[in-house]
Formats: C-alpha cells, structure tokens, sequence
C-alpha cells in the first residue's frame, strides 16, 4: 500500500510551472490558476489531499475525468499501474498527452471526451478521480468502479462542492462520505 508520505515526497519533486505555459510566476503560488480555454490548474494542497484520499497504488488502475494541464495526472501515473484520463476541450487534450510523454510518463492513456460516461472499454476501475465539480455522482462512474474501490469527486453547484469520497465494499455497496469543501470548474457533459 502507497503511503501518504511517499505521495507527498513524490509530490514534491513536481516541477507546477512543467505543467503551465502562461502565468508560470504563479506556479509556487497554492491557488488555482488559469492555463486557458476557461480551466485552471488546480491548486497544489488540494491535488495532494485529492491523491491522498484515493489512496492510489501501483497495482491498480485508475480513471481520471479533467485531464486540464496533466499535473493531478503526473501524480497519479507514479502511483498506479495505469492511468486513464479524458479531457473534454481538445487543446489542452493534445496539450496534456504531448507534454506527459514528454516527460517520460508511460502508463497514461488519453482521450479526448466527455468523461462522464467513465471509459466502459478499460472498466472497472479501482480509483475514479473526477478533477471538475459534477451537479451529482454520475451513475456510469459508480458502475465503473470496482469492488473495494474508491472515488473522490466535488459535488456541488457552481460556486463550492462538497469533496465526496465516494467507496464500494466487496458486496459492491457504495457509502458517500463529505471530506470537505472545495471549488471547481464545472464538469461539462451529458450525464444522469
Ligand atoms: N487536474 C487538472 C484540473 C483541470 S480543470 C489540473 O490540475 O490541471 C478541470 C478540467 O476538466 C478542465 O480541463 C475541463 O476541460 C475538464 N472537463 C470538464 N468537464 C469534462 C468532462 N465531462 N469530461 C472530461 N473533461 C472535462
């Protein structure tokens, strides 16, 4: 199992200002800043309590919706055995995929979607992380998740969510817990 301070030592050797190309001189700032199309770069303290409460681990694959920059990806690629990640808006799609093989991220597979119908063709999947505020838990991502697997998802309207930790037990129950609150973008697409 991945401990919390071997995510935070990872973490920490993560370059922001990689994962911008404009307002770099924001890049040590702990706030969301902007990386255009509308989205913004999450800030550092949340993408680091995000990753904690998933509780990644190198065995296991994981589904991300909001590619955005790619940096919660870059996170996530270390700690797990194969990422899925799928962005919406196809600059930062392009973007994100060209800038993590760059940098030697292997285990990424990118899509350019909407991702609120999950990715049935690589499901199920042991962690879900959902990087923009959703109106509700979108039921092909519950589905898509494995037994004794975990989410973490903002919930919410527009201007703050609650950050739900979403987790199935073994009989595929789902309990729903509120970790917080936090403010995304909106998660855009077509979902019930
Ligand atoms: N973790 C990213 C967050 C980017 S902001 C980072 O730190 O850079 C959220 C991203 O979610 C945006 O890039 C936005 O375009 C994307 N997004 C919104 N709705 C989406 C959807 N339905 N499917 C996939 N991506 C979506």
């Amino acid at each position: 199992m991945t401990m919390n301070h071997e995510i935070r030592n990872y973490f920490n050797t993560l370059d922001r200002s990689l994962f911008m190309d404009k307002n770099k001189e924001m890049a040590n700032v702990d706030s969301p800043v902007p990386i255009g199309y509308g989205q913004t770069i999450s800030q550092p303290s949340l993408v680091l309590e995000m990753t904690q409460l998933l509780m990644p681990d190198k065995g296991m694959k994981t589904l991300e919706i909001g590619t955005g920059s790619g940096y919660q990806t870059a996170l996530l690629s270390e700690f797990s055995k194969e990422v899925f990640t799928i962005e919406r808006i196809p600059q930062l799609y392009i973007k994100s995929k060209t800038r993590l093989e760059n940098m030697g991220y292997k285990n990424v597979c990118f899509k350019m979607d909407d991702g609120t119908m999950g990715w049935p063709e690589f499901a199920p999947f042991d962690r879900i992380i959902v990087t923009a505020a959703a109106r509700f838990i979108p039921s092909s991502l519950t589905h898509q998740l494995s037994p004794n697997g975990r989410m973490v998802i903002p919930v919410g309207g527009p201007n703050f969510q609650e950050l739900l930790l979403v987790t199935k037990d073994e009989k595929g129950e789902v309990i729903t817990i509120n970790k917080g609150y936090v403010r995304f973008v909106p998660l855009i697409g077509k979902y019930e």
